[in-house]
């Protein structure tokens, strides 16, 4: 399998097989999903403690990519989240939060951009990113 010819959906598929042949399916609640969604994570950034350098050991960091990756889709399938149309849906929040000719015209950080950014917050409150 390689990103160039593997979609969301047959990743997410792989996924699930996984588990069902295991019948680990009872013990896959979001709650216990999300929280190792949080674990392999910090798995993943104990490469990086101490050291501002980047690990040399690329395949556990692979590895624990792999495994964030992993709860993520199989946190999608549990919770019936479509992650096309998910990520889709945040990166047009992001795009308000972020406006990209703010950073194209070298605004970021100016008064401009935290005025901006200060509109935004005050609308956050019914519309979250
Ligand atoms: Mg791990």
């Amino acid at each position: 399998m390689h990103d160039e010819t593997t979609n969301i959906s047959q990743l997410k598929d792989c996924v699930d097989g996984f588990t069902k042949e295991r019948k680990w399916g009872k013990h896959h609640t979001p709650k216990n999903l999300a929280l190792s969604i949080a674990i392999e994570a910090a798995e993943l950034m104990e490469h990086f403690q101490w050291d501002d350098l980047q690990s040399e050991d690329k395949e556990g960091i692979q590895n624990e990519l792999a495994d964030v990756m992993i709860y993520c889709l199989h946190f999608a399938n549990v919770s019936g989240i479509d992650i096309a149309h998910a990520i889709e849906k945040k990166l047009k929040k992001l795009e308000k939060k972020y406006p990209a000719e703010l950073f194209r015209s070298g605004k970021a950080g100016s008064k401009e951009f935290w005025e901006i950014k200060k509109a935004y917050r005050a609308k956050r409150e019914t519309d979250i990113v």
